[in-house]
């Protein structure tokens, strides 16, 4: 059974290290978080796994790594200036602000005596902040809302390098920020979070077919790394949801102990980003098909998803609890790839003569899998934590190990175990990890 509460993950993330609120020994800092020993790794494997299946399994997309700092022209362009804002009321009373679009009621929520709003007004989300070395002269730049705009204006520097024609995509992985009014739900909504976007940009008669296909993809990718199917739907925008750029958008959404929310959005932007960069930049944003003697600007399909919301699914969705020999446990049965250790290599004692045959297993196995070493408390302590953790195998040295040159592999879900040859060790986690 996945978590049916937030709490349940929360208190299993401080608790482990998964995830702190940030600067915690001041207080919190405004629901922002700090991502700890395991929780680093964690949303690393998840952006990894966004790349693997992204980019490095297809010979159509680019990954980039643009600035996150950009100047006001960029974002005059993208339309962020203008638009990107949410209606924001205050309570003249209780001094509250919330987003009126996800008030339930026109009361305040905090029901003081005499809780009044003032009249609703457009609150752009983007952080500004000013660059140079002297206070009060420097130019105005912006923090990035969104990875998207890097792809569009470095449209025609990929598109040069790299000669690839149009059905071809260019990814980012990176950190966005939006001065949200109400962050909240733990990691679901902050103000600096990590996207990894694909702007795919596709002939435009084609747009409609990539716009399915890309809806598809994408929710087999969270269901391949272990989502179950009834914790996810997709969610077709009416037309008064749209965004200012769509011509139709679909939300990936995952079952939140809270309701259903966002994991990522699949947009058809249309031409619209390039064309309106082109009209500000003076620069041609277009594509010549040789073949075809014809000129277009691409129209484009961008999946748009969060590693910190997705991490957030995932560890809602692994979290279990059962038992084991009559006791119970908490488990994390996370896909393998997103487990923050693959492999625990456990001496069965602290005595020198195991910890000798367990460093050597950990160091041949540590150059293919992130692997943990524990050696403190009981065994069967020790296998409970890495449940907890969601590592997917341990591997135990004990005094066997030292006459017959065999480990014991215990695997999370399970809990089975069985005896291996050290020589054969890493083909056989290889074999049951399936990398
Ligand atoms: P929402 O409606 O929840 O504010 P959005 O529709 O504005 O999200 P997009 O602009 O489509 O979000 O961004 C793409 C993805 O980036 C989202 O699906 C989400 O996973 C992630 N994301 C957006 N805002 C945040 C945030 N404040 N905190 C964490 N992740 C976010």
């Amino acid at each position: 059974m996945p978590a049916s509460d937030l709490d349940q993950v929360v208190n299993l993330a401080k608790r482990r290290g998964f995830v702190y609120p940030s600067a915690e020994i001041y207080g919190g800092f405004r629901s922002s978080y700090d991502y700890g020993p395991l929780g680093s790794l964690m949303l690393r494997n998840v952006k990894d796994a966004w790349v693997r299946t992204m980019v490095q399994q297809r010979d159509d997309v680019l990954l980039i790594d643009a600035a996150i700092l950009g100047p006001p022209q960029v974002f005059e362009a993208s339309g962020h200036l203008e638009n990107f804002s949410d209606p924001l009321v205050d309570c003249t009373v209780c001094k509250r602000r919330f987003r009126e679009d996800q008030l339930e009621a026109r009361d305040c929520p905090q029901q003081r005596k005499g809780c009044a709003f003032t009249e609703s007004r457009a609150f752009n989300l983007m952080f500004r902040t000013t660059a140079g070395p002297v206070e009060g002269t420097g130019a105005e730049v912006y923090m990035r809302p969104e990875t998207a705009q890097g792809m569009f204006v470095n449209f025609a520097n990929v598109l040069q390098t790299s000669r690839k024609k149009p059905p071809f995509g260019i990814a980012q992985v990176g950190k966005s920020f939006r001065n949200e009014i109400t962050p909240g739900n733990f990691i679901f909504r902050t103000r600096e979070f990590e996207q990894m976007e694909l702007e795919f940009f596709v002939p435009p008669s084609e747009s409609g077919k990539w716009y399915e296909y890309w809806c598809g993809a994408r929710l087999a990718w969270y269901r391949d790394l272990g989502i179950p199917a009834d914790m996810l739907r997709i969610r077709e925008h009416a037309a008064d949801e749209l965004s200012h750029y769509s011509a139709g958008t679909s939300d990936i959404e995952f079952r939140f102990p809270w309701g259903w929310g966002e994991l990522e959005g699949v947009a058809q932007r249309t031409d619209f980003d390039l064309n309106r960069h082109s009209q500000h930049s003076g620069q041609r944003l277009d594509y010549f098909d040789q073949a075809t003697n014809e000129r277009y600007v691409p129209y484009v399909v961008e999946p748009a998803a969060g590693a910190n919301r997705a991490m957030a699914a995932f560890l809602l969705a692994a979290y279990d609890e059962d038992e084991v020999a009559g006791e119970r446990r908490t488990v994390l049965r996370l896909h393998p790839r997103l487990a923050p250790y693959q492999v625990a290599v456990l001496p069965l004692s602290k005595k020198d003569e195991l910890g000798g045959p367990a460093r050597e297993v950990f160091r041949a196995l540590s150059s293919r899998y992130m692997c943990d070493y524990d050696e403190t408390q009981a065994i069967g302590r020790r296998y409970r934590r890495q449940d907890e953790i969601g590592t997917p195998w341990c591997v135990t040295v004990d005094f066997d190990t030292l006459t017959d040159g065999a480990v014991t592999i215990r695997e999370r879900d399970t809990t089975r175990q069985e005896r291996v040859p050290v020589a054969s060790l890493a083909d056989e986690l290889a074999r049951r990890l399936g990398f």
